[in-house]
């Protein structure tokens, strides 16, 4: 969904509620998997050409557990206020964005266009904890042979991988 800028009054605002369908390319994210239907509440207000995006993002997504890598249910609930100017010549965008993402208050627009997909996205990636795991407990995959050790128990612990060490060991027994 796109926010025509020109389009909403200067006098009233615009009332923003929508909720995104199901599987929408347009809001996958590398750091996450969007389960249900992420949804955006805002209240947008122009000025000239600027336009102030202020509400809230809901979604459900996965993450990756830390150690086990089986996903890891995560609610957003993440609330934005942010500004948009627009940019004159769509050349000078690239630059222009490396300069607002150090302000990550203040955005850029193109052709009078703003996508509620990327706000989405982009609200949800910020959102994202840094690490989760499934559990406290989480045993993790097993460095040797990837299996995953809450499931299952690999044999990899069994077995002596350095040479030396079965040469010691057979030292040992045969002490004994
Ligand atoms: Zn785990
Ligand atoms: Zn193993």
């Amino acid at each position: 969904m796109k926010i025509h800028v020109s389009h909403v009054s200067e006098e009233d605002g615009l009332e923003i509620h929508h909720l995104f369908a199901d599987q929408n390319p347009g809001l996958q994210s590398p750091d996450c998997r969007i389960v249900g239907r992420p949804s955006i509440d805002a209240f947008a207000s122009r000025s000239g050409s600027e336009l102030n995006l202020q509400g809230s993002v809901t979604a459900q997504v996965e993450i990756p557990c830390a150690r086990c890598l089986e996903p890891v249910p995560v609610s957003v609930d993440e609330s934005f206020d942010l500004s948009y100017i627009p940019s004159a010549d769509p050349k000078l965008l690239v630059e222009e964005r490396e300069l607002v993402e150090q302000d990550l208050q203040v955005a850029v627009y193109k052709d009078d266009c703003i996508d509620l997909g990327d706000v989405v996205r982009e609200q949800i990636e910020l959102s994202l904890p840094m690490a989760r795991l499934c559990d406290e407990e989480c045993r993790g995959l097993c460095p040797t042979c990837g299996a995953n050790l809450n499931e299952q128990q690999c044999s990899c612990g069994d077995q002596i991988a350095d040479p030396r060490w079965a040469a010691l060991q057979q030292l040992k027994s045969e002490s004994n």
